[in-house]
């Protein structure tokens, strides 16, 4: 099969790192970082990363959160003008 392109895979990466991938992709991603500095660093950095600030950086806000948090932000700036 082809080989892993370096950071073509970041995507890849990211799902061999939350395990999504199938076994002979996840084979391939192994072989490539064995062999590449840059790629193993990346990995390296994420497994430093906790999942849960992953996960508040993937979360979306709720929509009744986002709008009390306007209206802050707007009585905020009336404030000032
Ligand atoms: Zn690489």
């Amino acid at each position: 099969m082809k080989s892993i392109v370096c950071m073509s895979g970041v995507e890849l990466l990211m799902e061999y790192l939350e395990g999504a991938l199938a076994p002979d992709v996840r084979e391939a991603i192994e072989a490539h970082v064995a062999g590449c500095p840059r790629c193993e660093a990346f990995i390296a950095s994420y497994r430093d990363t906790p999942r849960i600030v992953r996960d508040a950086t993937r979360m979306e806000m709720p929509a009744d959160l986002e709008a009390s948090l306007l209206t802050a932000l707007r009585k905020a700036r009336d404030r000032h003008e």
